[in-house]
């Protein structure tokens, strides 16, 4: 019996694939090669890739990252020891252009001096002076780079929040249409 109920589902599905194929034999105008190069973008552009890519990097990072108060590369930036392209600085902030940009134009945001600051999760009331600064100097940022009617600023925050970096950053983002949700 199940024998038989396995060839009358096979059958079945040999005659689906049939009118199938009947089908797109009947239809092959829409299968030239420009409407499919046309509807390639649609399944998976370059583009879509490679930002997919650069979120399960980040992903990654981010799940290899803890917080564990240990100086961070970004020490290293506000030193000066290791290069970076500033955008903007002051007494208390430094901006400098993200080494893997999101967008045309993605900045990084931070406090000079991290004093205890390694997620926006750790703020204290005493850090409200400078939250506000690092605030005002995404809205520099945008004003020098062009975009200040039209960018985005993110935090995140810890593992889920796809932090990877525990000093604590802003992530000024912009010159293109900015996506909701975000991923
Ligand atoms: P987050 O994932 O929110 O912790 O962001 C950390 C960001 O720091 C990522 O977007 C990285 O691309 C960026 N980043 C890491 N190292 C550097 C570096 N040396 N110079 C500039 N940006 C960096």
């Amino acid at each position: 019996m199940a024998v038989t109920s396995s060839s009358t589902l096979l059958l079945r599905n040999l005659s689906t694939v049939g009118r199938i194929a009947q089908s797109v034999r009947a239809n092959s105008r829409i299968f030239s090669t420009g409407e499919m190069i046309r509807a390639l973008p649609r399944i998976a552009s370059p583009r879509s890739i490679s930002s997919t890519r650069a979120a399960h990097n980040e992903e990654a990072a981010a799940k290899a990252a803890s917080d564990t108060g240990a100086p961070t590369i970004f020490d290293k930036i506000v030193a000066k020891e290791i290069p970076s392209d500033i955008v903007y600085e002051d007494e208390n902030v430094l901006a400098f252009r993200d080494i893997n940009p999101q967008a045309p134009v993605h900045v990084l945001v931070i406090p000079k001096l991290r004093d205890g600051l390694t997620t926006l999760g750790k703020a204290e009331p005493r850090h409200t002076e400078v939250l506000g600064q690092l605030l005002h100097a995404s809205k520099i940022v945008a004003e020098k780079e062009g975009i200040v009617d039209g960018f985005r600023v993110v935090i995140n925050n810890g593992a889920e929040g796809c932090q990877s970096v525990y000093h604590l950053h802003l992530h000024v983002l912009g010159g293109r249409q900015m996506k909701w949700p975000p991923g």
